[in-house]
């Protein structure tokens, strides 16, 4: 396959069901997916700041992946694609990775469930980075929206992370 040198980065956002439940929030950055574990997921209110801890790149293969990580790891457990599609820095004086090495960076998401502005701002550094995403205030921003509990299922498969737990077990 070519390379598509012109294609807009993509984002994915995966619903894990490891030692606790998380969204693990993803970026193309320079080809690997930078990563973040977000506990509950993103708020479409720009009023609400969600925790973001930075766990390691993946690569990016792996934003396509749905299904049942392997048992005894620290990350086992069901994988949904629960959001995907593609982001703009809206950053014009930085590059993405020169952005998050500042520890603020914005962003446009186009997805299938989340669009519009967004901010990670970095809050604590050292080995596990802490960062706050929240919603940007545009036109997309929605505070009566609650995308996890309304819009559950995999934009991948329709399943949800329940039933990809099921259909691996059987
Ligand atoms: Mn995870």
């Amino acid at each position: 396959m070519p390379a598509r040198r012109s294609a807009a980065p993509r984002f994915v956002i995966q619903q894990h069901d490891a030692t606790t439940l998380h969204y693990d929030f993803r970026l193309e950055v320079d080809g690997a997916l930078r990563s973040w574990a977000v506990p509950k997921g993103p708020s479409t209110d720009p009023r609400v700041k969600r925790l973001a801890v930075e766990v390691e790149d993946h690569a990016l293969a792996y934003a396509d992946f749905e299904g049942v990580i392997g048992e005894g790891g620290h990350g086992s457990g069901a994988v949904i694609v629960w959001d995907a599609g593609t982001y703009r820095n809206l950053d014009d004086e930085r590059s993405m990775a020169e952005a998050l090495a500042a520890g603020h960076a914005k962003f446009w998401l186009e997805g299938s469930k989340l669009s519009g502005g967004w901010t990670l701002q970095r809050t604590r550094g050292g080995a596990k980075p802490q960062w706050l995403l929240i919603k940007r205030r545009d036109e997309r921003a929605d505070a009566r929206r609650n995308p996890q509990s309304t819009q559950p299922e995999s934009v991948k498969s329709g399943r949800t992370l329940d039933e990809v737990a099921r259909e691996a077990a059987r």
